[in-house]
């Protein structure tokens, strides 16, 4: 089977907006996009009067050669939110099909879901196992939900879980010819499992969201990408905004990508990691916290006994962390970013245990 006759039926003969850019390049006398002929200030270099190449091969080229895969294996949007919200678009019918989460989980795959009108499925990670994916319970959801995509993050934001290769594997060959899995490594440079992008010419069902938001630093830029089967991608690309991408932020996120960044860039990736490790012990030995969870991300999940007077307590320190209690499981709990080596003192030093009544 065709992974693309999952697709919505009327996108898949669906007339694309041509843009002006897309139906040719550059030219010295470019008149065919309405722009302005002026520059809008006297000394901008980046060419901003001019609408921005679509997808750029430039930097196609080199998120393909970073992520170990095809140029055509890649769209790239305006961060991973816009190819979650894109990928339900494209494959859920609303009020007809369904997504497949697995809670506590990143919020914005339900969103996406709802906006498109698509029904969210539930299938909750084992708490009492370090929030670990429950795979058989997702397999059986299948044989009662019209569930077109099912979301797997990993590590998984908010716990901070990996998911094992070989859950995901057993995952895809079970749901083949049936639903899309879609693996999103937002956090993979932080952890210490390979990336699922290897296995993309094994499973036509295999989609993976990456990003520059977190360890490339680079969250103001919002570029994410998909990845994906060559037909998916095309499908893609025939729904997404005319002009996904700024010129500003292909520039700045060219010049990080660059070799001088790149060194900046792997040592911010092991003090973040060797602070982790910092961290999370001195959260284990600390009086206000009961339990802490393992990362392979860049943040910690803890619980405290009272999660809003310690949120309260540290917000008036001027230290702002996220209140997550209010998922699945997480009663009480706080999530905390690795900051600097500074940040993370100033964090454990303002965390203190609320005074009992
Ligand atoms: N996936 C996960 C798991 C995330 O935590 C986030 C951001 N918090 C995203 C995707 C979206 O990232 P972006 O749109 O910045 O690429």
């Amino acid at each position: 089977m065709n992974v693309l006759d999952l697709a919505r039926p009327e996108l898949r003969h669906l007339k694309p907006y041509s843009s002006a850019r897309m139906e040719a390049g550059r030219a010295s006398v470019m008149l065919n996009a309405n722009e302005s002929p002026y520059a809008p200030f006297s000394d901008d270099t980046l060419g901003l009067n001019r609408y921005p190449d679509p997808q750029p091969a430039v930097l196609l080229d080199r998120l393909a050669d970073i992520y170990g895969v095809r140029p055509e294996q890649l769209f790239v949007g305006r961060g991973s939110d816009e190819a979650i919200d894109l990928l339900v678009r494209a494959f859920c019918r609303a009020e007809l099909d369904a997504v497949l989460i697995s809670p506590p989980t990143f919020g914005m795959y339900a969103v996406a879901a709802a906006v498109q009108g698509a029904a969210v499925v539930s299938v909750p990670l084992r708490a009492a196992d370090d929030f670990a994916l429950d795979v058989p319970a997702l397999l059986a959801a299948l044989t009662v939900h019209p569930i077109k995509l099912i979301f797997v993050c990993t590590p998984n934001n908010p716990t901070g879980a990996s998911v094992p290769i070989a859950q995901i594997t057993e995952l895809l060959a079970g749901v083949a010819g049936r639903a899309l899995v879609v693996v999103d490594e937002a956090y993979a440079e932080f952890a210490d499992t390979p990336s699922l992008t290897q296995m993309l010419d094994l499973y036509p069902n295999l989609l993976v969201l990456r990003t520059l938001s977190k360890a490339y630093g680079l969250a103001g830029a919002r570029i994410g990408a998909l990845i994906a089967a060559n037909s998916i991608i095309s499908l893609i690309r025939r729904i997404m905004a005319p002009y996904p991408l700024a010129t500003p932020c292909v520039a700045a996120v060219l010049s990080a990508l660059g070799a001088d960044a790149t060194i900046a860039r792997l040592q911010h990736l092991q003090t973040t990691r060797t602070e982790r490790q910092r961290l999370s012990a001195a959260l284990a030995a600390h009086p206000a916290v009961r339990h802490v969870w393992p990362s392979a991300a860049n943040f910690l999940v803890f619980r405290v006994d009272d999660a809003k007077a310690s949120w309260n307590g540290l917000i008036n320190a001027g230290v702002i962390v996220r209140d997550v209690s209010h998922y699945l499981g997480l009663a009480n709990c706080l999530r905390v970013s690795i900051g600097t080596p500074q940040e993370n003192d100033a964090f454990l030093a303002a965390l203190t245990r609320p005074p009992t009544a």
